[in-house]
């Protein structure tokens, strides 16, 4: 999400915060009808060789497991030709649907029997403006980047949503292989960021039923990542007006010290292994809180989490800076990167994207916006886009 001057403006016609402590929260035993846990004889697929998955409800008993391909396809399997992505081309998606926000994931499809690329993102309903009351998914093949399926409606709050907020920003999904669920986190303006978790990555989530809500102004387009079972969710929050009356925002940007810039900055919530107890935190880390250099978090923060390649946690968002006239304009996606999740210290890894703001013509202003990158086939994609107005 971009436009804070609309999103403010648009603040005071909506209700008041909904108090995350009155909402009802579930369990993802209550939601999903069973506990599956990941079985010991287990494994996972590596790029050559298939996998497999066990699980067993601790509840139950109930059991169940199935196999999954090597992550790396050498033959289309649909066609037997070798793989080929010479038809993965821009734009991904008809000319009609408008996914912007991007946070792409690689899922192994039960339905399907192959690993598939599930896009989740924000949903331009109208094509005209941003965000609207539901997020869509889109999914392809890893194998044929240019065979995009629409998964249909996985979250709809059109008719309202238990949890307030009348618009949907920025959301994230994370799978967890411990319990073979799908966890999505939507971003409710100006109310919550709220966590919901299905069985399918096409979900549908449960508009009704959440595990978890956190503040919306320290979780601005948040983001998620699980590991071993432990859920992280991750925002962005600025010394702004709006974020500067929360206190844990206020006290953190102080204390950090940053005067430079606009002051912003992220914040990482490791959740307890039952998020519904209390506030569902069980530690929170603000970053960066290392180098004191102006480090212009803006939005859009995807957690990639940890890196097999580099050895590191990997952080991208998208960055502001100020320009030669003053005004602010979104200046690339930036990324940190931390041997540490939880204690740091993160280190400023400057731009990813070189030259993705374009020269404005006719009244348009081109801005690059959210990316996040993903690993299919080998290659490590970059996802990001353009917002013209
Ligand atoms: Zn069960």
């Amino acid at each position: 999400m971009k436009r804070m001057v609309l999103g403010l403006f648009a603040a005071s016609l909506f209700s008041l915060p909904v108090m995350a402590e009155e909402l009802t929260l579930y369990k993802p035993i209550d939601i999903l009808g069973h506990d599956y846990q990941l079985q010991e004889d287990s494994y996972e697929s590596t790029d050559t060789a298939g996998g497999l998955r066990h699980y067993v409800c601790a509840d139950c008993g109930d059991e169940y497991s199935y196999e999954t391909d090597p992550l790396v396809y050498v033959t289309n399997p649909k066609t037997g030709e070798p793989v080929d992505q010479a038809n993965c081309v821009n734009p991904l998606l008809p000319d009609w649907e408008h996914v912007p926000d991007g946070e792409p994931q690689v899922y192994w499809s039960k339905e399907d029997k192959e690993w598939r690329v599930y896009l989740y993102g924000s949903h331009d309903q109208s094509g005209e403006s941003f965000c609207g009351t539901d997020y869509v998914t889109w999914s392809a093949p890893v194998y044929d980047l240019s065979d995009w399926r629409y998964e249909g409606v996985i979250l709809d709050i059109t008719d309202g949503s238990t949890y307030g907020g009348q618009v949907l920003y920025a959301p994230d999904c994370a799978y967890d292989l411990q319990t073979d669920s799908y966890y999505m986190i939507s971003n409710q303006v100006f109310d919550a960021s709220v966590l919901r978790v299905a069985s399918s990555p096409a979900g549908p989530f449960d508009e009704t039923k959440a595990v978890w809500t956190g503040s919306f102004k320290t979780t601005y387009d948040p983001s998620i990542y699980i590991e071993n079972g432990t859920i992280y969710i991750t925002g962005a929050c600025r010394k702004t007006e709006e974020s500067i009356t929360d206190a844990d925002v206020f006290a953190a940007v102080t204390a950090d010290g940053f005067t430079e810039g606009k002051g912003q900055m992220a914040v990482i919530y490791q959740l307890k292994e039952d998020p519904t107890e209390g506030d569902g935190i069980e530690k929170i880390s603000w970053l960066p809180n290392d180098e004191r250099i102006f480090t212009p978090i803006y939005e859009g923060p995807s957690l990639y989490g940890f890196c097999e390649d580099l050895g590191v946690y990997l952080y991208l968002y998208v960055s502001v800076e100020t320009g030669a006239d003053g005004t602010d304009y979104n200046s690339g996606i930036g990324y940190l990167w931390t041997d540490d999740l939880m204690e740091g210290p993160w280190h400023y890894g400057s731009n990813g994207v070189e030259g993705d703001t374009v020269e404005s013509e006719e009244g348009q202003s081109i801005v690059g916006n959210h990316g996040i990158e993903f690993n299919a086939h080998q290659s490590v994609i970059l996802f990001y886009f353009f917002v013209c107005s």
